[in-house]
């Protein structure tokens, strides 16, 4: 599934680094809500302490200034001085008077013990300065609120009262506090003590050790306005600023304080307190203002989102590489499944089956032709399988009947072929299929098996070699047929050719019977070459295995073809080794053959000069058989004829190949001798080869290693001496009675003619019944036996006749067959059926004459007396 991942993967992807970014954003919010949280919790907490210590700071510098100016009636009665006896009124000397300058100096001392009093003045009702710290204390009588010293020299007010905030006078013009309070002198008058208090001191005490944090604290007075602040403003000092709702509820909070949302000084957003002092005289406000008090978890806020970003980029990234990455995998995946493809079909498509062995020996791959081949397997084969249980299946299959041993044995072996894995071998599954099987290792030490059903193939290999040996048996027979029926006209034609030119004739027509002869043996000749080709292209050329004279049968062939020679005025000569040649086996007349074909040709392309004919034999001893006699025979025929190019020389030895293409018109031939005298040579154990000039004669000579015969036969008779030169000729035969038997009426009238000319006597039948027949009712001296003959063939016929003779004891009746059927194994037929010679039609009077002469020897020869 090569596109899933591409189309999966992405959404998951990004819904995981979507989940994950969100998760970020969460975490993050969760961090700045709780430390904004937590951030107000701490301000809330500093103000609240802040305020707890203010407040008691406030308060017992109240009580200890309220003492303080309560005290000043204890400390003034010294300054007190006994009225005179007398007087009447209150105010009249009844009592003691107030010494002012003594009152002043002990208001003096006392302001001098406190250091945060800057003046002290004692006021009547009227607001007249009774006694003061210093001259110029004076003038706190002036600044006085007006009323203010009437009203607590009244008694209306016997707590302390605090004013707002004062100028002094220049040159130092700070703000300054007044605190005052009534008092009864001894003498009975009601008096205000006034201490004036530089603001500063208060905003000190507001400000105190704690005052890091950003706080701002405010004590002002019950309407509002300011009386002093830390940060201190002298600028705001005395300003009436109205509280945001009524004052006492801003009192009624759990803790006692105010909750106030903006700072006093600067009206800013704040975590504020505020507590009332003095009898609600005073109100003091402590407040962190947000901007200030919240600035570092401004900064924290800005730090965690940084964080939060960073790392919602980082997923992001991250997400992208992966994405990335993953395509890039997917990418590859999918070549990975297309060639895995590719692989799977091809594997599929062959033809052979196919199995691939990991390095463990365990199955990787294999193809559905392997499971074909292998049926049993098909069940039980899966990856990761090794090799030697599907072995222990195989032998179950193919040894159905085994014991343990014997399967144990064929795994062993097989293990061994599969782990050499270096080798061809064949199986055969015993259910009529042979597999050829070719095993062998991979690289990384895996084994790769291909296994090819041979057996079709091998049945079409038979089937096609048994069409092709039919057709060629086919074309053997058809040329055997076909020489046999031009064979017999030709016989006929060369016979009666034969008879008419043994009648008076006029030069005219016997040059015309002569041209007749020449042209049907040349066309006898055509015939038996070709028949020799499709012989040897069929293999059935067989040799005949006889013993013979080599020197006869060479003397035999020069003779005959000495005449010829001499026609066109050659001289022929015939070189014999000294040392007498012994006897040797072989077949007699494929010698004749060769040599025929090689002189043959010498005088046909000579037309000058001679032809020599050598014959030289040595003793061939063969170094694994030394006892054996053997006879290496070199015969070669030296023309100075024509000669051959050299460039065609090597060709000449091919079938139907001439040296020169004029030489088919020119001197006639078909090209086929010298093949069929190679393949002879070559079927004889020799070899035949030809030097030759153009224009500068030939030399062809062959080399034969034949065995020589056993000494103890009878040496083979020699053949007709009127074939050979300077010998006397024999004296005619006798007549003989001969009894022919022929089908064929043309035949019939030859043979009888030719029987006639050589002076024999004979009767004519027409086929094998006849004969048996014709010899019951008379005697004859020789049959000369067509083989091919309708109702009874010759051969049957003879058979026949020997039987009889042996049965009758009758003396054995000379038959020689007469056919045309004229192969070797046509001969050897003959002479197995009883017949004592073979002449190949078309018979001519001399082969007749010696055949006649032959047989007249052998009878004339007294009979091998039995047992
Ligand atoms: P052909 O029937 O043509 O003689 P052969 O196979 O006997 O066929 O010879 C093949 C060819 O070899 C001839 O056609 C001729 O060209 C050449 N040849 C054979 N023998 C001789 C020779 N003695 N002198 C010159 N040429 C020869």
């Amino acid at each position: 599934m090569p596109s899933d991942l591409n189309r999966s993967t992405p959404w998951t992807l990004w819904a995981l680094v979507a989940a994950f970014c969100l998760s970020q954003a969460a975490v993050a919010a969760v961090l700045i809500v709780h430390g904004q949280h937590r951030t107000e919790r701490e301000v809330q907490d500093r103000v609240i302490r802040y305020i707890d210590g203010a407040e008691s700071t406030l308060n017992r510098t109240l009580l200890s200034m309220d003492l303080t100016l309560a005290g000043v009636v204890d400390l003034l009665e010294p300054a007190f001085v006994s009225r005179r006896v007398g007087a009447t009124s209150p105010g009249d000397g009844a009592l003691p008077l107030l010494d002012r300058p003594r009152a002043s100096r002990i208001l003096a001392a006392l302001n001098a013990r406190h250091l945060e009093i800057q003046e002290i003045v004692l006021v009547d009702r009227e607001g007249a300065v009774l006694a003061g710290s210093s001259p110029s204390a004076m003038r706190l009588a002036l600044s006085l609120p007006p009323g203010f010293a009437a009203q607590l020299a009244g008694g209306v007010l016997r707590e302390l009262r605090v004013s707002l905030p004062q100028r002094t006078e220049p040159p130092t013009g700070e703000p300054t506090l007044l605190f005052a309070r009534g008092l009864d002198l001894p003498d009975g008058r009601r008096v205000a003590v006034v201490a004036e208090v530089p603001t500063a001191l208060i905003s000190v005490l507001l400000s105190g050790s704690t005052m890091r944090g950003h706080l701002v604290a405010t004590l002002e007075s019950e309407d509002g306005r300011l009386l002093a602040s830390a940060p201190p403003r002298e600028d705001l000092q005395g300003r009436l600023q109205p509280w945001p709702e009524a004052l006492p509820a801003l009192f009624t909070t759990d803790d006692g304080a105010n909750r106030l949302g903006v700072d006093r000084l600067e009206a800013r957003a704040a975590v504020g307190r505020q507590r009332a002092l003095l009898g609600r005289q005073l109100v003091l406000t402590v407040a962190a203002p947000d901007e200030d008090a919240m600035a570092a978890w401004h900064q924290q806020r800005l730090g965690i989102l940084a964080v939060a970003v960073a790392f919602m980029g980082m997923t992001l990234g991250v997400g992208l590489l992966s994405r990335r990455h993953l395509a890039q995998r997917a990418r590859v995946q999918d070549a990975l499944d297309r060639s895995q493809q590719a692989l799977d079909q091809a594997l599929g498509a062959m033809a052979d089956g196919f199995v691939l062995w990991g390095p463990d020996d365990r199955a990787v791959r294999w193809n559905e032709r392997y499971v074909q081949l292998y049926p049993w397997l098909r069940d039980g084969l899966a990856a990761g399988q090794t090799f030697t249980e599907l072995a222990w299946v195989s032998s179950r299959a193919l040894l159905p009947g085994a014991d343990d041993d014997t399967r144990a044995r064929w795994v062993g072996k097989r293990l061994e072929m599969h782990q050499r894995a270096d080798r061809t071998f064949e199986q055969d599954l015993g259910n009529g299929r042979v597999v050829h099987a070719i095993e062998r290792p991979t690289p990384d030490g895996g084994v790769v098996g291909v296994y090819r059903d041979v057996t079709a193939a091998e049945r079409r290999l038979a089937e096609a070699k048994a069409r092709a040996e039919a057709a060629s048996e086919a074309k053997s027979r058809f040329l055997a047929a076909m020489s046999h029926e031009i064979r017999t006209p030709l016989n006929a034609v060369l016979g009666l050719n034969g008879l008419l030119l043994d009648s008076p004739l006029t030069d005219e027509q016997r040059h015309r019977a002569e041209l007749i002869r020449s042209s049907g043996q040349l066309l006898l000749t055509l015939i038996n070459d070709i028949l020799d080709v499709s012989k040897i292209e069929a293999g059935k050329l067989a040799l005949e295995v006889v013993d013979f004279d080599a020197v006869l049968a060479v003397r035999e062939v020069v003779s005959l073809m000495q005449e010829r020679a001499r026609d066109k005025g050659l001289e022929m000569v015939l070189h014999l080794p000294a040392e007498p040649l012994p006897l040797l086996r072989g077949d007699p007349s494929r010698l004749r053959q060769v040599l025929f074909n090689l002189v043959g040709n010498a005088v046909k392309f000579t037309e000058t000069g001679g032809i020599d004919v050598t014959l030289a034999w040595r003793h061939d001893v063969q170094p694994q058989a030394p006892s054996k006699d053997r006879v290496a025979l070199t015969l070669s025929v030296a023309d100075t004829g024509i000669g051959i190019p050299p460039e065609l020389l090597p060709q000449i030895f091919e079938r139907f190949t001439q040296a020169d293409s004029t030489t088919a018109r020119r001197y006639g031939g078909s090209g086929l001798g010298l093949a069929i005298s190679r393949e002879i040579v070559q079927l004889m154990g020799g070899e035949i080869h030809a030097r030759a000039r153009e224009g500068g004669g030939s030399v062809f000579t062959f080399t034969l290693v034949l065995d020589c015969a056993d000494t103890r036969s009878p040496r083979p008779e020699p053949p007709s001496e009127r074939t050979l030169p300077g010998l006397e000729p024999e004296p005619l035969p006798r007549s003989l009675r001969v009894l022919v038997a022929e089908d064929n009426a043309v035949n019939q009238i030859l043979i009888q003619a030719i029987l006639d000319k050589l002076g024999h006597r004979s009767d004519v039948v027409g086929n094998g019944l006849e004969v048996l027949a014709q010899l019951r009712q008379a005697t004859y001296d020789l049959v000369l036996m067509d083989v091919q003959m309708p109702d009874m063939d010759g051969l049957a016929a003879t058979a026949e006749i020997r039987r009889q003779e042996a049965a009758e004891g009758r003396p054995r009746l000379p038959v020689v067959a007469m056919t045309a059927h004229a192969m070797a194994e046509d001969r050897q037929a003959c002479l197995d059926a009883g017949m004592d010679d073979h002449l190949s039609k078309p018979v001519d009077v001399e082969q007749l004459a010696i055949a006649i002469r032959r047989v007249q020897r052998r009878s004339a020869q007294p009979a091998p007396t039995q047992g």
